[in-house]
């Protein structure tokens, strides 16, 4: 076929591609090892002058057909899956920073992330600037330092539903030298692609909407194949240069393209091991078949549930790029014109008391610590995510004690509508 397929079809027909008597569905691998007839064999795998399995940590081919969808679903050249999305952000950076580098970060950032670069990572000798992404880009220069060596940021941001302006931040990025790396995970590739706006690597916390049903913990990491690593070569020594682990091997003259990946499966994998099982995958297969329906629900939904919130007189403040008067209505509708995501945050006029007696009247919505499953979810973050900031403290990190998160499912919008405005109106009896 030479016409390139729509989302639609890839999420059901890339990766496994069945031939005459294969099984339909993707077979899944749940073997840790691959066996070979002679000791050369093995060992050529092993100076990688072949290709193929030997070893799960290493490479599995279930895992590797359900990154080659994801990958496809991008638009991107090599992909690899991990055991989840902590390890894909942490990868993604780590692959290409060491002790002394340094990374730009966007502020309004899932906080799992925030803590992993701000924390962590400098605990490994990797320093970050945290960037208000919203600033224009003569502000943004002033973080860039001589070892910077990636900026990262997520399309739309959890939980501050911030969008990216990511051709922005892409320009400033390669203008320095340096890669654009976007957590796509709330958007997902069937509203935004961000390779199309000039972003080099995406990641993915495959927990949320590509697994969809709340069943398996995962991430992704994909790469474009469009930064030129050896155009920075001392920069990006690990990927041009002689690697003395593996055979003095390098990375960029023996994979091109696929190099970034590559590394990743070679280095970080062999050494760190945060691989996804192979029976995850197959269930994350079997939910992306589903992934642009669900999306198309979770956003049809959400902006009903939105348009309600926002008119209702207990309601404060709504923050859903789908409304008109949001302040990144305008950024959504040119990099994800289709629709947002499934996620609301609202603020409860009467505060904290309230907030949690409107948790607990909710019938059908569920309190879990989670977002983007099929079901509809909530959390009070003031209550639970950040239970132990004070108000004064909630404030500077631009949560009020009524602010409410909701991640809207694919029910029937008027069940969750419903729900909803009987648990506001429990909510004024304290
Ligand atoms: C949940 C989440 C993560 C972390 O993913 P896990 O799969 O929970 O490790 C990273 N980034 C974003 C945007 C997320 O929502």
């Amino acid at each position: 076929m030479g016409k390139e397929l729509h989302i639609e079809t890839k999420c059901l027909h890339s990766g496994w591609k069945p031939k005459k008597g294969e099984p339909r569905m993707m077979p899944i691998y749940q073997s840790t090892t691959f066996k070979y007839d002679t000791s050369e064999e093995m060992g050529r795998l092993f100076d990688l002058k072949d290709e193929g399995y030997f070893y799960t940590r290493l490479q599995n081919p279930t895992n590797d057909m359900v990154a080659e969808k994801i990958t496809d679903l991008e638009g991107g050249v090599a992909g690899v899956l991990t055991s989840s999305g902590q390890a894909a952000n942490f990868y993604a950076v780590f692959n290409i920073c060491e002790a002394g580098d340094h990374v730009i970060c966007a502020s309004a950032i899932y906080g799992g992330t925030l803590n992993l670069l701000g924390v962590t990572a400098k605990k490994m000798g990797i320093e970050c600037t945290f960037i208000d992404a919203d600033a224009p880009a003569e502000e943004l220069e002033k973080a860039f330092q001589p070892n910077t060596k990636a900026v990262f940021s997520e399309t739309i941001s959890n939980p501050a539903l911030v969008v990216l302006d990511i051709e922005k931040m892409a320009k400033l990025a390669h203008e320095h030298g340096v890669p654009l790396i976007v957590d796509n995970t709330f958007a997902t590739p069937v509203n935004c692609k961000p390779f199309e706006w000039g972003a080099d690597i995406v990641t993915h916390s495959t927990t949320k909407y590509m697994d969809g049903h709340a069943m398996q913990v995962g991430g992704a990491i994909i790469d474009s194949g469009k930064f030129d690593w050896d155009a920075y070569g001392e920069k990006f020594h690990g990927l041009t240069r002689p690697d003395e682990s593996y055979h003095g091997i390098v990375y960029t003259e023996h994979f091109g393209k696929s190099a970034y990946i590559a590394k990743i499966n070679a280095q970080l994998m062999r050494d760190l091991g945060s691989i996804p099982s192979p029976m995850n995958c197959f269930l994350l297969n079997a939910s992306l078949e589903s992934l642009p329906l669900r999306v198309e629900r979770h956003c049809y939904n959400a902006q009903k549930v939105a348009e309600f919130l926002d008119a209702h007189e207990l309601v404060g403040h709504v923050n859903y790029a789908g409304l008109p008067n949001d302040k990144y209505h305008e950024l959504a509708k040119k990099y994800m014109p289709n629709g947002t995501c499934g996620v609301i945050s609202f603020e409860l006029k009467a505060g904290r008391e309230a907030a949690v007696k409107f948790m607990d009247s909710l019938k059908l919505a569920s309190i879990v610590t989670h977002v983007a499953d099929a079901k509809t979810s909530v959390l009070h973050p003031a209550s639970h995510t950040h239970r132990q900031l004070n108000d004064e403290q909630l404030k500077a990190a631009g949560i009020s004690p009524g602010l409410i998160r909701l991640s809207v499912g694919i029910e029937n919008v008027e069940d969750i509508i419903d729900d909803l405005a009987q648990a506001l109106e429990e909510s004024k009896t304290l």
